[in-house]
């Protein structure tokens, strides 16, 4: 038996944040990120909007990227003494993952970071409040999954939340949230979701139902992602459809280990000053990890799928797979993503040195794949790495050199 989940309702197209007025309920909490949200109106509109359905409303701001056990501890805190019934999430994955867990805190005030990273073990929420996402970056497509990404820093590792439990009552998903981004965040939330559609397509839990969502998400996201990218804002909100499409598939079909490399190496390097930002991590990886899985030969017939879907040519699955991954790094290269680690800098674009050393790569090479291969998402990986295999893919991703084993 499989599962098919997804929001009861996912409101769509601009204007969509209106959906906001027929919300029923007494009183709301909203939470977002640093300034973005408000800086360009969006926090004002939303507040509007649900007082007009008659609710008193609470925000909860400042929720950083990345954002850590502290920060959903906090909240949740606020949320106990305010009461809401509805909570509302609008900005990047970062607040919308944030307010989920604090969501699991606020219902559950017993329960410790521990207990929510028990991989589909969470009680039954929905007893205090329901949850209604809005984004404005068009990557995660937290919006209509069954994860959230929690940074421990003490241990500097990202934990994936996962269960349909957290899977938000309401989506909104209007693309005037999405044309405020800078041209960076498109690129990298453009390849994450990339990311997402790829690694669901070859999942070890893929079905007849997410398959065409991940294929259709592929094709229209390496059409339009570098016209949004230059600006185009038709793409622009394209992609913020194609985004929430992967979103509706991996959330039930599960993603692979370019997510247990970037969730294990994003946080790993912080103390030399900066992220390896998600999805520039997934974007640099993910070539790599198609030509590692790509020597499990369903696998390899699934890549092959894909290029015949976006016409690449090819005679047979192992040139198809070629061409893919080819095709994927022409998308980095025309996104300014670097297609590894070593060229990664400290403002995430390519350069002749980037920020983490050899020696210090090298030093956490280890502990970086075993925590990787212990990821939730190696479990749906269509290739199973060992510790060894992690490492040397991880060397590959570091080097920017051929996966030949
Ligand atoms: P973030 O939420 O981390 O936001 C990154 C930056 O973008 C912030 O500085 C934010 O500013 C700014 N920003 C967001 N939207 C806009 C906008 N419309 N205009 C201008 N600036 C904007 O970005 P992501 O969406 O990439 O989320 C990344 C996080 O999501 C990671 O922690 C990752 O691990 C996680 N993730 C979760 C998944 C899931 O299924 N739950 C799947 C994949 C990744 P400000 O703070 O001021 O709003
Ligand atoms: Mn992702």
């Amino acid at each position: 038996m499989a599962r098919f989940t997804l929001p009861r309702d996912i409101y769509h197209g601009k204007g969509a944040l209106e959906a906001l007025k027929g919300l029923q309920g007494k009183k709301a909490v909203v939470c977002v990120g640093g300034s973005s949200m408000r800086k360009f109106g969006f926090l004002d509109k939303v507040i509007g909007y649900l007082e007009a359905a008659g609710m008193e409303v609470k925000t909860i701001e400042g929720i950083e990227p990345d954002p850590s056990v502290e920060t959903v501890m906090k909240g949740a805190q606020v949320m106990q003494e305010f009461e809401p019934d509805w909570i509302v999430a609008m900005g990047g994955g970062s607040p919308i993952d944030a307010a989920k867990a604090m969501w699991i805190k606020y219902e559950y005030p017993e329960t410790t970071f521990e207990d929510m990273c028990k991989v589909f073990g969470l009680p039954k929420l929905r007893k205090k409040a329901r949850f209604c996402a809005i984004p404005s970056t068009s990557g995660t497509a937290t919006e209509v999954t069954a994860f959230a990404v929690i940074t421990d820093y003490a241990k500097g590792i990202k934990y994936p939340l996962a269960d349909f439990e957290i899977t938000p009552d309401i989506a909104i998903v209007d693309p005037d949230l999405a044309e405020t981004m800078p041209k960076k965040l498109v690129a990298h939330t453009g390849m994450d979701a990339m990311t997402h559609a790829v690694e669901a397509y070859v999942s070890t839990a893929h079905t007849n139902y997410t398959d065409p969502l991940a294929i259709f998400a592929i094709k229209m996201i390496r059409r339009d992602l570098e016209a949004s990218y230059q600006g185009d804002m038709e793409k622009r909100s394209a992609m913020h459809d194609a985004q929430c499409l992967a979103g509706m598939s991996f959330t039930n079909a599960l993603l692979g280990i370019v997510h247990s490399m970037a969730h294990k190496t994003g946080a790993a390097f912080a103390d030399l000053g900066a992220h390896i930002i998600h999805g520039a991590a997934n974007a640099m990886y993910l070539p790599k990890v198609i030509a590692f899985n790509a020597k499990n030969a369903e696998a390899r017939k699934r890549y092959g799928e894909i290029a015949d879907y976006l016409n690449l040519g090819g005679a047979n699955d192992e040139e198809k797979t070629a061409l893919l991954i080819r095709e994927l790094r022409k998308m980095n290269e025309a996104l300014n993503i670097p297609q590894c680690i070593k060229n990664y800098g400290l403002d995430s674009l390519p350069c002749e040195q980037g920020f983490v050393p050899e020696e210090v790569f090298k030093a956490k090479l280890h502990d970086i794949a075993v925590n990787a291969v212990a990821d939730a998402c190696t479990l749906s990986n269509p290739r199973k790495p060992t510790v060894e295999e992690m490492e040397k893919l991880l060397l590959c991703c570091y080097y920017d050199t051929e996966v030949d084993f």
